[in-house]
């Protein structure tokens, strides 16, 4: 597997600060896709990574470069999150989000709610507030709105190519062709997104060598309204440690609660001494894979080590660290 690691020299306190981020995995639909069309994801990808990096090269913390980069993809129609996020099975939205500080183990979430325009900042208000971990529905908006943050009506989330998703879901449920539109909308995206793939996620190392985890989601296209993915489960689909890794993941929801994919990642590091490139590929190639559990995920460890493994065909993804230029990348 590619690791992009960090320069030989990088100890802890002196490795250069990096952010990661993805924006999903699913299966390729590359022959039905222009240069143009996937000449927007990587525009997109390294807009938010330019934004990350600038926050920590400007002596910003780990937390305030992922929710950045988090807030920057759920205000971008191409991402599952946000505006442009997926429809459940009634044609609404249910957003989940959450926040993880490596340095203090401080964490927030937010679980379907559905009238906050940005989810990875009340998942924030959460962790600033303290009292709480993992919010839902209109308790969640309750806070959120006491807080000041902008609220929206849910319409604000939807988007034409979703809602073209959503048909193309229901009519493969029930075995019939993917509606013409429906089509037609899936194949502006490289990955082949009706296979229920989507979400943000960012991880970072800070100059002062905090790591950070965020993640934000839509969720599945066609879930069960009140269904709670992997997203917003602290050690699921987001972790962050400083003694080990930060960690958030993109993929089939379930399968990543099933086996604590995010913090496995850590434990496999704290506990068996792994590196990341190990503990992640085995997360990923073995755990996941184990139980049929398709996706992936982004790491970054405190030496500023970076890993971004995934089982699917594609994955929306990059790096920037300050002083260099951004990668990105969607196929293997
Ligand atoms: N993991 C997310 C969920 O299950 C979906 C995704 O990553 O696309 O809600």
């Amino acid at each position: 597997m590619t690791v992009f690691a960090a320069s030989s020299a990088a100890s802890a306190a002196s490795a250069a600060p990096v952010i990661a981020i993805h924006g999903g995995a699913g299966t390729l639909s590359r022959a039905h896709i222009s240069p143009e069309q996937e000449g927007a994801y990587h525009d997109a990808l390294q807009q938010v990574l330019l934004a990350g990096q600038a926050v920590l090269a400007q002596g910003g913390t780990a937390v305030d470069a992922v929710c950045e980069a988090v807030r920057l993809m759920e205000e971008c129609p191409l991402f599952n999150a946000g505006h442009g996020a997926v429809f459940t099975s009634e044609a609404t939205h249910e957003l989940d989000a959450a926040l993880m500080d490596g340095a203090t183990l401080a964490a927030g979430a937010v679980a379907g709610v559905a009238h906050v325009r940005n989810p990875v900042m009340a998942a924030r208000e959460v962790m600033r507030q303290g009292q709480h971990v993992l919010m839902a529905g209109v308790g969640a908006e309750r806070l959120a709105r006491e807080a000041g943050l902008q609220m929206v009506v849910p319409a604000y989330f939807s988007t034409a190519a979703r809602r073209a998703q959503l048909h193309a879901a229901r009519a493969s449920q029930s075995g019939a062709v993917l509606d013409h539109d429906g089509a037609a909308a899936l194949a502006q995206r490289p990955l082949a997104e009706d296979r229920k793939m989507g979400t943000v996620g960012a991880v970072a190392l800070d100059a002062r060598g905090h790591l950070a985890a965020a993640t934000s989601t839509g969720g599945m296209t066609n879930k069960r309204p009140g269904r709670v993915g992997d997203s917003p489960l602290i050690g699921a689909g987001t972790y962050a440690d400083d003694r080990t890794a930060a960690v958030s993941c993109t993929g089939h929801g379930e399968s990543f609660i099933r086996v604590a994919a995010a913090h496995d990642v850590c434990a496999r590091m704290a506990y068996g001494c792994q590196s990341l490139a190990q503990a992640t590929d085995d997360v990923v190639h073995g755990a996941l894979a184990a139980i049929g559990g398709t996706g992936g995920l982004i790491a970054v460890d405190r030496r500023g080590n970076v890993c971004l493994p995934f089982n699917t065909e594609g994955m929306y993804r990059g790096l920037a660290r300050v002083g260099e230029q951004p990668q990105t990348f969607i196929y293997r």
